[in-house]
């Protein structure tokens, strides 16, 4: 699909997770240099003519081996204290999608939902299976410590002795009265997503996650489902959402901001403020989405106190931002 073959210019957009150090108490340093590392991953393959999905690929799998978000090597604890990751990705020129739930030793869990995809004989694969599949394509198994950190260890006995069975959101303190502080001020958060047009004019989109901090095992949020955490068709939008992964599935927030573009005719600023600001909020689902529409417009609404993005537009410089 070519939708706009006058048009030259790409873009790209990434997230780091709604979940954000409070302003002011935290280094933000290093949040904007692997945000913009992973907008240049992106980027240096968009310029070359390489197709949107290879970029949100590449920015993805940069946040995914960053510890500092909650994604790959940063992914947080299970309420038994093991990972539990999710990723899923779509190429919006074809409507081609590949996922994976609940997988605990694949470095990449971005890479084998690539292979997902490019198998195409099914969408989302979970847990053995996965894993299974993993081996088949010869992904290296890792170890169980190399996604161990001490931070989100005590995050999840933190979360544990102050809200029982609860899960959260790593940055989500509303529910621990005794604690309103986010959960780990200096340390690690941040689900991930990428949102991409290409030169060509394609659209895609890429998300994954560790889940939620203290998550019941084998609890799958919208991360790796199609229409929910992420969605991309080239001839409306591509969408990459993070937060509190219930009210994303329960809305199917993705594939609601393409629906309003596609059958109300509506811009992408409004019809992602519609679902986020509105639908979002009115369920009490909380945290946000990049987007990126068919001409390049990039868009991140947001109803958490931050959410860690930044975007490139062609020739423009990388811009990140953590706050509203
Ligand atoms: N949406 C993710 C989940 O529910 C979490 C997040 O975005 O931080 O698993």
């Amino acid at each position: 699909m070519n939708i706009s073959q006058n048009s030259r210019k790409f873009s790209i957009a990434v997230h780091g997770g709604a979940g954000t150090v409070i302003q002011g108490q935290a280094d933000e340093a290093p949040y904007h240099a692997a945000l913009a590392q992973a907008l240049e991953s992106g980027a240096a393959l968009l310029r070359r003519g390489a197709s949107a999905l290879d970029a949100v690929q590449a920015a993805c799998q940069s946040l995914e081996d960053c510890p500092l978000f909650n994604a790959g090597r940063g992914s947080v604890y299970t309420r038994d204290a093991r990972h539990e990751m999710d990723a899923g990705l779509m190429d919006g020129s074809n409507l081609r999608a590949g996922a994976v739930a609940s997988v605990s030793q694949v470095r990449n869990p971005i890479a084998l939902a690539r292979h997902v995809l490019d198998d195409g004989q099914c969408v989302l694969l979970v847990g053995e299976g996965a894993q299974r599949f993993a081996d088949e394509r010869g992904l290296a198994r890792m170890d169980a410590g190399y996604f161990d950190s001490a931070e989100r260890l005590a995050q999840l006995r933190r979360v544990q002795a102050q809200s029982g069975q609860t899960a959260l959101l790593d940055h989500d303190a509303s529910g621990l009265a005794a604690h309103p502080a986010p959960l780990n001020e200096n340390g690690k958060m941040g689900t991930v997503g990428a949102v991409a047009r290409d030169v060509h004019g394609n659209l895609a989109a890429a998300a994954s996650t560790g889940g939620l901090t203290n998550k019941r095992p084998g609890r799958v949020g919208d991360t790796p489902v199609v229409g929910a955490g992420f969605y991309a068709d080239s001839t409306t939008c591509a969408v990459a959402a993070t937060g509190t992964g219930e009210h994303f599935l329960r809305a199917a927030i993705a594939h609601d901001i393409h629906a309003r573009m596609r059958y109300l005719g509506q811009s992408l600023e409004l019809a992602a403020d519609a679902a986020v600001r509105g639908t979002l909020t009115h369920i009490g689902g909380q945290g946000g989405v990049v987007a990126v529409d068919s001409q390049g417009r990039v868009h991140c609404p947001f109803n958490s106190a931050g959410m860690y993005r930044g975007y490139i537009v062609d020739d423009a410089p990388a811009v990140t931002l953590i706050f509203a």
